[in-house]
């Protein structure tokens, strides 16, 4: 594939977990893949096993909790690169707590990351899209957004408004050639569930029909799949990746 065809995917939270898969997932596919998140380190050390394997890769570190950053990263991105083929806005953050204890900056901090980013982000990606009359959103949001948690009412409320503007913006730009969509991951092994308790993890995968955690790598598939040419007619939709949790 020549350097022109390559198609550019841009991953959020790309230094570790479900982003770090996706992206190296993106780049086995093909795409050259832009990877954000705040740890510069870790960044280079996934661009470095992407370039390894014989992929391509960029480091652009960015606080999604910054929207003018956000807005120069996508911006800056599809200008420097010529072309933004793919959008994963995957970076997120949970800052729990029971609502009566919730503080502001709790809330801020997570509608900032998890959701306020993502319309930025979006927003900035629809030009170069539009322009191509094609192009790929892909929203990570939770089943958490679905059914609810106790403790997680910022998480929750941030993961739903994604279903929301995910399926708002797919209906706006569907005549272009642009498919927006979402996965919802159940309970996945990662930093962000190594918090949890035994007992709340005994619990969950009590509830698990398939029985066992996912792995990064199963929302990673879904991703790009969605993000492929194949998924041309699929948009608008929320994908859970569950093991059936949210059934
Ligand atoms: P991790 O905590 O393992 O990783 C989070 C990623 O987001 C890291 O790469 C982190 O990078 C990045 N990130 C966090 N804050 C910022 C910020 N302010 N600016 C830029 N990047 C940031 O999470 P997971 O991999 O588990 O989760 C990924 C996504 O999947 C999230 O949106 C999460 O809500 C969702 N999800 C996860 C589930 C699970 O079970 N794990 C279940 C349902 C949804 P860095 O720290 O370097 O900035």
């Amino acid at each position: 594939m020549s350097e022109a065809e390559q198609k550019v995917a841009l991953v959020t939270g790309a230094s570790r977990g479900i982003g770090r898969a996706i992206a190296l997932r993106l780049a086995k596919d093909g795409a050259k893949v832009v990877l954000v998140a705040r740890n510069e380190e870790k960044l280079a050390a996934v661009a470095k096993e992407i370039t390894d394997a014989g992929g391509s890769a960029l480091v652009k570190p960015c606080d999604m909790s910054d929207a003018a950053a956000v807005k120069d990263l996508v911006k800056g991105t599809a200008k420097e690169l010529g072309r933004l083929d793919v959008l994963v806005n995957n970076a997120g953050i949970t800052r729990d707590n029971l609502v009566m204890r919730m503080k502001d900056q709790e809330w801020d901090d997570v509608l900032n990351v998890n959701l306020k980013a993502v319309f930025v982000a979006c927003r900035e990606a629809t030009r170069p899209m539009l322009r191509a009359r094609r192009g790929r959103i892909v929203n990570i949001t939770s089943i958490v957004g679905l059914i609810g948690n106790a403790g997680q009412v910022n998480y929750a409320s941030a993961k739903a408004a994604i279903v929301g503007l995910t399926k708002s913006l797919a209906k706006e730009l569907g005549s272009r050639g642009v498919t927006v969509n979402a996965v919802a991951p159940g309970y996945i092994e990662t930093d962000m569930t190594s918090e949890l308790g035994e007992d709340i993890k005994k619990s969950l995968l009590d509830r698990v029909p398939l029985g066992c955690l996912g792995q990064s790598d199963d929302i990673a598939a879904t991703v790009s799949f969605l993000a492929s040419d194949e998924a041309r007619y699929i948009t608008g939709e929320v994908i859970r990746v569950d093991g059936g949790l949210a059934m």
